[in-house]
């Protein structure tokens, strides 16, 4: 799912929509476009395949003007990336539109509409809901009547911003399933897919809910929900700067989010760490109550931080002493789980929007769950509007589509609910103080194994001609290989696979041979002696071996093993957090030097 920016003002805004664009670009997209209405005029449109610049650059050559406009980034689901299939949509010369998302019952629509005589000019799921617009505007009052009447048809997941030049003073706004915010100016307003579009314009917010359908005009907003019934959604105030969405000195923001590590987890810690304990109000007035009831816990989420859940596991039962499974949430939403009395319901997401995760929550609020907790980085999201709980983890908006501070905020987060949940379940144990104090040094450590970026550097060319890699760890730590390898495979699209160590002899041992490379993270946990056991299965088949690990481990370099040391930070809970640094830094580099 990708950009959408949208303006309507007194003033020509195609600048706007084009710095907006821009500012959605780190989502990555396939092609982009822009289309402008002025009174008395039709609909004039500009798209391209490829980047938001090649649509500045024929925007220099054909100017287009005008005072209200819509502009997107494309993430092809439906037809290929290519100019035709680009958005803004049109029907006629009455409509035209952006869309995010899915629409699922699109065939069937299709079939209607060219029974009725529409034609086709996109193999895009968006285009039937130009025409549906189009064929409702015959019987509707206003094209925002029409709009309405049109997402009651829909399948799957919008955020949609409809123009007309029958209607050339507003913007239709629509949301479900994908995120839809309103920027408030004086004179003119502002419609994103992500409050970072508009921040050079606003720092007023409107946040659309699931189902609502918004009518968008210069001075005012008018907004209904699902049923119809006009409704009002609070306006915020975004503390974010118009720079904190910026590169600053480092090449990429994957480096720059590295970097900020210490910073984010830093301040997801701080307030919440009191001098023996950790005080339960960080989840919510309410918490104390709801936590002398747990009796279990499920976790929810899906990609990385599904592995952010999995590292909680060992946690939360080593500590807290409570059975905890962990589950993808799109796995969970399409099965009947049965939820024993006093479970706890945690979700895990860095946007709060996340299609799958969400729905798993709505699942989760109808199937007898004690309490619903949101681990999550926006404090306006979905998630967090409709959880009980709350922890937010204040990584600061992430650019890099590689997930790197949102994870370890996660995790950083995750480890203050099991020591929440600690001292109600198991007040006695000795992890609580240590992990606590680990907590306190961990930003400081974190700076230390960001030192190693040279030598990560180094190895990183060990890896760039290389077509597969294994990644391996134990406990706590196999999720933490889960995590490396699928940094490697989304950046620098090496085919890289994770395993827990003890499970090689079972078949992948089969793969290992001199052109395999395998990163092995060997703390010196309880498990040590036996990751060295399996390091040595792989060294007899020729395997080259690089050994994250702690000075303690007392691992060698020898011919086939490389070995890089970590700072000693011997806390269980903390670990992993550490560990993350040097796999992000190695899946950056060996992207990079693939170019
Ligand atoms: N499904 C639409 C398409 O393929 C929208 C994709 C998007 O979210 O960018 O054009």
């Amino acid at each position: 799912m990708c950009g959408i920016v949208g303006a309507i003002a007194e003033r020509d805004v195609v600048a706007i929509l084009l710095e907006g664009l821009r500012r959605l670009e780190y989502r990555g997209y396939d092609s982009a476009g822009i289309a402008v209405i002025e009174p008395g005029d039709g609909i004039r449109r500009a798209r391209v395949e490829g980047k938001v610049q090649g649509l500045a650059d024929l925007l220099e050559k054909e100017p287009l003007r005008g005072q209200a406009g819509i502009a997107h980034t494309r993430w092809a689901t439906h037809g290929v990336p290519s100019e035709r299939n680009a958005h803004p949509h049109v029907s006629g010369s009455r409509i035209t539109l952006v869309h995010n998302g899915i629409i699922e019952n699109h065939e069937e629509l299709r079939d209607e509409l060219a029974a009725k005589g529409y034609e086709f000019s996109s193999d895009t799921d968006t285009e039937v809901v130009a025409h549906l617009i189009n064929d409702a505007l015959d019987h509707a009052d206003s094209l925002y009547a029409a709009v309405q009447a049109v997402v009651k048809k829909l399948r799957g997941a919008y955020a949609l911003v409809v123009m007309s030049p029958e209607d050339p003073d507003h913007l239709i706004c629509a949301r479900m399933g994908c995120p839809v915010v309103l920027g408030l100016g004086i004179g003119e307003n502002f419609v994103a897919s992500d409050v970072a579009a508009l921040l050079p314009v606003t720092r007023r917010f409107i946040f659309l809910e699931e189902g609502d359908v918004a009518l968008v005009s210069r001075k005012d907003i008018e907004i209904v929900d699902t049923d119809g019934a006009a409704v009002e959604r609070p306006a915020r105030e975004s503390d974010l700067s118009a720079d904190a969405v910026e590169r600053g000195e480092y090449r990429h923001y994957m480096l720059k989010e590295i970097h900020e590590q210490p910073r984010a987890i830093a301040e997801t810690l701080e307030d919440r760490l009191g001098t023996s304990s950790v005080p339960s109000a960080i989840l919510g007035p309410n918490a104390e109550e709801i936590l002398r009831d747990i009796r279990a816990v499920h976790i929810i989420a899906c990609g990385t931080s599904y592995h952010a859940g999995m590292v909680a596991r060992y946690a939360i039962e080593r500590v807290a002493k409570l059975p905890c499974s962990v589950e993808v949430a799109s796995e969970y939403r399409y099965r009947d789980p049965v939820v024993p009395e006093g479970t706890l319901f945690i979700s895990i997401s860095q946007s709060g929007e996340t299609a799958d995760t969400l729905a798993a929550l709505r699942l989760a609020k109808k199937t007898g769950y004690l309490a619903t907790l949101a681990i999550c980085n926006v404090p306006e999201s979905s998630l967090v509007r409709e959880s009980d709980l709350v922890l937010m983890t204040r990584a600061g908006p992430e650019i890099g589509v590689a997930s790197t501070k949102a994870f370890t905020t996660q995790l950083v987060a995750l480890n203050l609910v099991t020591l929440v949940l600690a001292q109600h379940r198991n007040p006695d144990s000795p992890e609580i103080a240590e992990s606590l104090d680990a907590m306190r040094r961990l930003a400081g450590d974190i700076e230390s194994v960001l030192e190693l970026d040279e030598e990560i550097r180094k190895l990183a060319e060990k890896l760039v001609e290389k077509h597969h890699a294994l990644f391996l760890g134990r406990g706590v730590f196999f999720p933490i290989a889960l995590e490396g390898a699928l940094k490697l495979k989304e950046i620098s699209y090496i085919h890289a696979e994770a395993y827990p160590a003890g499970e090689l002899k079972h078949g992948p041992l089969a793969l290992v041979d001199d052109d395999m490379p395998i990163i092995a993270v060997a703390p010196n946990d309880s498990l040590l002696d036996k990751v060295k056991a399996n390091l040595q299965e792989v060294r007899a088949r020729g395997g080259q071996l690089y050994v994250f690990a702690d000075p303690d481990a007392r691992m060698k370099n020898e011919p086939g093993v490389e070995v890089l040391e970590l700072p000693r930070h011997a806390a269980a809970l903390t670990q992993p957090v550490l560990y993350t640094i040097p796999l992000q830094l190695l899946s950056y580099h060996v992207a990079v030097l693939k170019g």
